[in-house]
């Protein structure tokens, strides 16, 4: 199935662009070609786009962790102000992009999320900081989802991701379609398996938040609701979570299967549980029962599909 493409932003080099300081890339593969089937990206280079050309000297950041100076390595020139007065301007040209997520490339001054070194008067480095354009653009987007190139070769990193990313993509698709409280609800009860896989409490409140419109303003409930689904799909599904997601759905079918079809669903979530088949395995069975014994709350649910197979993101968490 064709779907919209949906915008990302990207660290440039990370797509094949020669920016960086030596004229090279660090094309990614997947980002670029398997990712890029569903995404439209938006490149970002920091250093190229300030105008300090390609090859440049090499930068790096310098002295309080929390507020590190960027400076270039043998010559000490100080480009901190300059750099931040161009990460505003930018993270405000990105506001307009209606942007879904972020993958920056690690360890970079500039674009690098976390851990990037910060080199202090002993000439030691301590892995605490941001890249100054990565910080800028977290802070004004506190809510989407970001990443970085190396984590996502983490199979369980990477499917959160991609799973936000898709998330709040339908999210964004609800408020275009159907805006309203009808929506807000439809919206929640389709995924309502999704969230509890990472956070039950996290979909208890989102539960009461849209049980309990009445009285309240419509768009401060929507502006709730988006944080506080982010914030939860934030938390890691891990197996025993998606156990329980499971087994709520194996108790759909009580009346439908039989005693042997029942076994069958107990033994494959189990051999998931001890880390014998991945994720997709009693994915596969529970779809097919829904599309057997025709479940329709089942068959609207996300978690049965949160992304497009082909990405084959539960193959291996
Ligand atoms: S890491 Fe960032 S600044 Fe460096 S080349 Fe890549 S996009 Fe440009």
């Amino acid at each position: 199935m064709d779907l919209p493409k949906i915008k990302m932003g990207v660290s440039s080099c990370l797509l094949g662009e020669k920016v960086r300081y030596d004229g090279q890339a660090k094309l990614d593969h997947y980002v670029r070609d398997t990712l890029g089937h569903y995404v439209e990206f938006v490149p970002v280079c920091p250093e190229f786009e300030l105008g300090l050309g390609v090859p440049r000297e090499t930068m790096r950041l310098v002295g309080d962790p929390e507020n590190p100076r960027l400076v270039t390595t043998k010559t000490k020139v100080d480009l901190t102000e300059r750099m931040l007065a161009w990460c505003g301007q930018r993270v405000s040209d990105l506001e307009g992009e209606g942007l879904c997520g972020f993958i920056f490339k690690s360890k970079s001054p500039s674009s690098g999320m976390e851990r990037v070194k910060v080199y202090q008067a002993s000439g030691m480095a301590v892995k605490k900081g941001r890249g100054l354009f990565a910080k800028a653009f977290m802070d004004r987007f506190p809510l989407l989802p970001v990443e970085e190139e190396g984590r996502l070769n983490d199979p369980a990193i990477r499917e959160n991701f991609i799973e936000q990313v898709f998330t709040l993509q339908r999210w964004r698709d609800m408020l275009r379609n159907q805006g309203d409280a009808a929506g807000l609800v439809k919206f929640h009860s389709e995924h309502k398996y999704l969230l509890m896989a990472h956070s039950v409490s996290g979909y208890r409140e989102l539960g009461r938040l849209v049980a309990d419109l009445k009285g309240v303003k419509l768009a401060a409930a929507f502006v709730a609701y988006h944080e506080q689904m982010m914030k939860a799909l934030r938390l890691q599904a891990t197996v025993k979570k998606q156990v329980n997601v499971l087994q709520h759905m194996a108790g759909y079918f009580k009346r439908q299967l039989s005693a042997d079809e029942k076994q069958e669903l107990q033994e494959i979530i189990g051999q998931y549980h001890q880390g014998l088949v991945p994720l997709i395995v009693p994915i596969t069975l529970i779809n097919h029962y829904v599309r057997k014994y025709d479940e329709p709350y089942l068959a609207s649910q996300f978690y049965l599909h949160p992304h497009p197979i082909e990405l084959q993101l539960r193959n291996r968490v």
